[in-house]
């Protein structure tokens, strides 16, 4: 399909579950932020109460985002705000780690917003978030998706010391269209760098994400998705863009459901990536936990 007319499929479904009231209470307690309500994000209610079964706790996935809510660069596609960043709060490794055991969640999210504005691009403040979840909650499961820190190794190896159980980058759509659709600072090979690194000096699980929607070519992602497996890259998710304002990219195509479901068994089957979650909605955290406890783990 290649109108640019939103379809039924993409109608946002409210949230629901039992575990999402008391989830939004103890973040509001913390004033503690998530990608999934700050984005208003439509898989809410079904990562929120899935449990992915890892431990005695019965809750799911969420994505908290850290270093606030202003970014340094200014990609054609997001939604976020450039500039104007505060000052890192020291208190949010700590805080995080607290809401996350008493959520009690079976596998969190953390990512961030870029902070080229540090010195050390915030890779100390993430490692820090890392460690103090994993010693508050021993069993939990910790996906980072982490910024390019403009490919400097020494950063990335901050990420890797602290030992997260999967390190996310996105690389988020196909080269020739990095910009305009990334912001400038950004890049396929340095994002195929970092990704690479993780592999070559980790056995961490290694994921990114593709966005469909801004005018890739099928070739185009296919070789996209082989030179991600070239590098290692372990999982991959596929999703449909949204435009968040007219100030952003136009969509420039909606694919049927249908077109994602082949594209995940080229993902697992021909390029025998350890899964692919690929679906109109689906992004680069959804159900992160189930699928990879499902995947991996089981
Ligand atoms: Fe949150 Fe990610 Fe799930 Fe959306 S897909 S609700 S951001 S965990
Ligand atoms: Fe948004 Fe990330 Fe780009 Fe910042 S770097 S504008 S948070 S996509």
């Amino acid at each position: 399909m290649s109108s640019a007319r939103k379809p039924d499929w993409l109608k946002m479904r409210p949230p629901s579950g039992r575990e999402f009231a008391g989830i939004r209470e103890t973040l509001r307690e913390r004033n503690l932020h998530t990608v999934c309500e700050e984005a208003n994000c439509p898989n809410l209610g079904e990562c929120w109460s899935g449990g992915a079964g890892t431990g005695e706790s019965a809750g799911g996935t969420a994505t908290f985002m850290l270093m606030g809510d202003r970014c340094s660069r200014a990609c054609n596609f997001c939604d976020v705000q450039t500039g104007g960043m505060e000052p890192l709060d020291p208190d949010e490794p700590a805080n995080v780690a607290e809401a996350v055991a008493e959520i009690g969640l079976d596998y969190v999210v953390l990512t961030s917003v870029d902070r080229d504005d540090l010195p050390d691009q915030g890779a100390g403040h993430f490692a820090e978030t890392i460690r103090e979840i994993k010693d508050r909650h021993p069993g939990i499961l910790v996906e980072v998706l982490i910024p390019d820190f403009q490919g400097e190794e020494r950063l990335v190896r901050k990420i890797i010391d602290a030992d997260p159980d999967v390190i996310a980058h996105n690389v988020e759509t196909v080269e020739r269209l990095q910009f305009p659709v990334r912001d400038r600072r950004a890049g396929y090979e340095q994002s195929l760098g970092v990704l690479e690194q993780v592999d070559r000096e980790s056995d961490i699980y290694t994921k990114t994400s593709i966005m469909l929607g801004h005018g890739e070519y099928d070739h185009e992602v296919y070789q996209t998705m082989a030179d991600l497996r070239e590098r290692g890259v372990d999982i991959v998710t596929l999703g449909q863009y949204l435009r968040p304002s007219t100030d952003h990219l136009e969509v420039r195509r909606y694919d049927h459901p249908d077109k994602y479901e082949t594209w995940r068994r080229v993902a697992e089957d021909e390029l025998e990536f350890l899964y692919c979650a690929s679906g109109p909605m689906v992004r680069s955290s959804y159900k992160a936990g189930e699928l990879f406890v499902d995947a991996v783990l089981r």
